[in-house]
């Protein structure tokens, strides 16, 4: 099939590319291609860049990219643009999730440059796939805070959600944040995959209180997604739809549409605005 986003002379703009998340092996003919023909690559870190393309047998000019970089910095790339092949990596990948690269982007569209993707590795979606977990609807939540307040109150935006849901951690961190999201979220089913694609991978499953068990003591090494069942069927079961009617309109009694809602969801770790959507008829009806 041919290729029009890259081909012997492929069209200037910004090339978003995505690398090996542990296995070289794992580089896509197009990603290296597109590499190879980059007039200048922008790298999170240009030293973890260097070792991939040593591995593809390619010397090209690397310039570091952070989206914290300077604004001139990101100007004179998206400059460069209108010109020239820019691509941007991150240090393992897809670049902007969990990575630099999003206000890279965005400039880039606002100053109307050709942007495409060239997609490949993510950790949180092969944690997914690795984990048994539902994979229909899920969200990603990257890094979960540090201070124990604010992790606690980012998981409490997560609870009613009936989504899988997926955390990038670390090995230290690990043990303690599987135990708030027991305390947060209920016991759920949930995986820990660690070290994707490389010699040591593994997908350890079970409750979040085992898992944190388990890690308590024996802080794992190499790099972590952590995937979180939706609430589970107990709860689906609970709330059929009569039970649901009769909840919210109890609810509404003594309190306004938008606070009754609020609180059935809760209850039933169902989503606000699909209870607020039910809760708009019942009200009709009454
Ligand atoms: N942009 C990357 C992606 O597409 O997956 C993620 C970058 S984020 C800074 C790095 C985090 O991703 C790690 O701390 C870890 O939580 C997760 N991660 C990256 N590689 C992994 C691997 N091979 N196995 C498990 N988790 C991994």
């Amino acid at each position: 099939m041919p290729d029009s986003n890259i081909s012997n002379s492929p069209l200037p703009g910004l090339y978003i590319v995505a690398t090996p998340i542990g296995n070289l092996g794992d580089i896509g003919a197009r990603a290296a291609r597109t590499l190879a023909r980059a007039d200048v690559i922008a790298a999170e870190d240009t030293r973890v860049t260097a070792k991939l393309l040593s591995h593809l047998g390619l010397r090209v000019p690397m310039t570091p990219y952070h989206d914290h970089s300077d604004e001139r910095i990101r100007a004179a790339l998206v400059a460069r643009m209108e010109q020239e092949v820019v691509v941007l990596v991150s240090d393992a990948g897809t670049p902007l999730i969990s990575d630099p690269g999003y206000k890279l982007v965005r400039a880039a569209r606002a100053a109307g440059r050709h942007v495409t993707t060239l997609p490949g590795p993510c950790a949180a979606i092969a944690g997914i796939t690795l984990s048994g977990l539902p994979s229909d609807r899920f969200l990603f939540a990257g890094f979960l805070p540090n201070k124990a307040k604010a992790r606690a109150d980012t998981i409490a935006e997560f609870a009613g959600l009936r989504a899988t849901l997926v955390f990038y951690e670390s090995g230290p961190r690990l043990a303690a944040t599987l135990a708030a999201l027991a305390e947060g979220l209920g016991d759920r089913e949930a995986a820990v995959a660690r070290e994707i694609s490389k010699m040591f991978e593994e997908c350890v499953t079970g409750t979040l209180s085992a898992l944190a068990a388990r890690y308590e003591d024996a802080p794992p090494k190499g790099e972590i997604v952590v995937i979180v069942g939706p609430p589970g069927e107990a709860v689906a079961e609970e709330a059929d739809d009569a039970t649901l009617d009769a909840a919210i309109r109890d609810a509404m009694r003594d309190k306004p549409v938008a606070q009754a809602a609020k609180a059935v969801a809760k209850r039933f770790g169902l989503d606000r605005h699909d209870i607020y959507a039910r809760a708009l008829v019942l009200k009709e009806q009454a």
